[in-house]
């Protein structure tokens, strides 16, 4: 019986073509006074990282799930798809 696979797993055969410029941008100030900072737990890649009050983003990583868009109420989420051919690129089987 095999083990079932885990999400590093999974994502170790995606491969990610990183543009230098940030296709998520996160306004670490709004981040001050929001109590739940749900975008830490939520994203699937890991991309928040608490810092104090604030939040650090690193989009490097990012799934282009969309989440963190939807998930922020305080409007600190910037989001855009990167641009064509950058980003992720999945790879399944
Ligand atoms: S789009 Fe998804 S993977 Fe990318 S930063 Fe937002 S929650 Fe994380």
């Amino acid at each position: 019986m095999s083990k079932p696979l885990r999400l590093e797993d999974i994502l170790i055969n995606n491969v990610w073509d990183v543009d230098y410029e940030p296709h998520i941008k996160v306004d670490s100030e709004k981040c001050v006074n929001c109590d739940s900072k749900a975008c830490i737990n939520l994203c699937p890649a890991g991309c928040f990282t608490p810092l104090g009050s604030k939040i650090v983003f690193s989009y490097e990583g990012c799934l282009e799930c969309g989440a963190c868009r939807v998930i922020c109420s305080n409007g600190a989420v910037y989001w855009n798809y990167p641009v064509s051919g950058k980003g992720i690129h999945y790879r399944f089987g």
